[in-house]
């Protein structure tokens, strides 16, 4: 199953928080998504160090043009750091988040919603406010200083989340099993709900699950090897959050272990779709 193929290599149990969700999680966030293409709103980008990392950008702009070829008008909301690496790369409609006060936020996101007026909001390992109000890494890190209020763009009616650590937009939905099976879970997981959560082992990985199920209900392939993009957001200025170098990796994997999992989640697909 497409679920089980997102998951592999657990480091972060992920796998027992899968038992919280129904077995098809991925397939109906993707249903989901595809009742709902008109307009979608994708947000991204996570802080680490200085930088933003690799996984978010890399498979937000996969999907962005995955979702551009089937006929959607698709926008970028991040902040920063994020906005950096993605102007670099020329992508178009990315819009820049402040880091700023609740308030200010609150407004700049009622405007966000406003101006582009989504069908859809979608999460891409974006972090999300915990229980006390503040933003996390893994580490326990509070990192509020260095990320914009994103997440208050998801009161919005229609929304998904994807994420692999607990302190992403969308945890919120599993907060009390985040709680006791990530570590600093109850600090760090996020009370931020979605409509649908997928969970992965690599948010990356989850979102090209997602588009494994939209290949399937389109007939048509939309899953790429990984190489090119992520060696542009790398040369953009990303990088990877385990080692924390500019490197052809995300979460600490290769790139050739990423490429294995989009060949995997082709195969669930099957190849006469290429
Ligand atoms: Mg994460
Ligand atoms: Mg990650």
């Amino acid at each position: 199953m497409i679920e089980d193929v997102i998951l592999e290599h657990d480091k972060r149990g992920m796998n027992k928080l899968k038992e919280y969700l129904p077995s098809d999680f991925c397939k109906r966030a993707a249903y989901f998504l595809h009742g709902n293409m008109e307009k979608i709103l994708i947000v991204t980008g996570f802080y680490v160090g200085g930088y933003c990392e690799t996984d978010g950008p890399v498979s937000a702009i996969m999907l962005r043009k995955a979702l551009t070829s089937l006929g959607s008008k698709v926008d970028i909301v991040t902040d920063r750091y994020c906005y950096e690496v993605l102007t670099r790369l020329k992508i178009p409609d990315v819009h820049c988040f402040p880091i700023n006060g609740e308030k200010e936020s609150l407004e700049f996101a009622e405007n966000v919603i406003s101006v582009i007026d989504p069908s859809i909001i979608v999460s891409v390992e974006r972090c999300g406010r915990a229980k006390d109000g503040k933003y996390y890494n893994m580490r326990g890190e509070d990192i509020s200083e260095y990320t914009g209020k994103v997440d208050f763009l998801f009161d919005f009616p229609k929304t998904i989340g994807i994420g692999d650590g607990g302190n992403e937009i969308g945890m919120g939905n599993l907060y009390e099993h985040v709680k006791s099976v990530v570590l600093h879970g109850e600090k760090i997981g996020s009370v931020v709900e979605t409509t649908f959560l997928v969970i992965s082992s690599v948010s990356n990985w989850g979102v090209y699950g997602v588009m494994a199920y939209l290949s399937e209900i389109e007939g048509k392939m939309l899953l790429k090897r990984e190489d090119r993009i992520l060696e542009n957001v790398v040369q953009a200025g990303a990088i990877d959050s385990a080692s924390r170098k500019a490197a052809l990796m995300v979460d600490g994997f290769s790139l050739e272990v990423t490429n294995r999992i989009i060949e995997e989640l082709k195969r669930e697909v099957g190849y006469s779709l290429d």
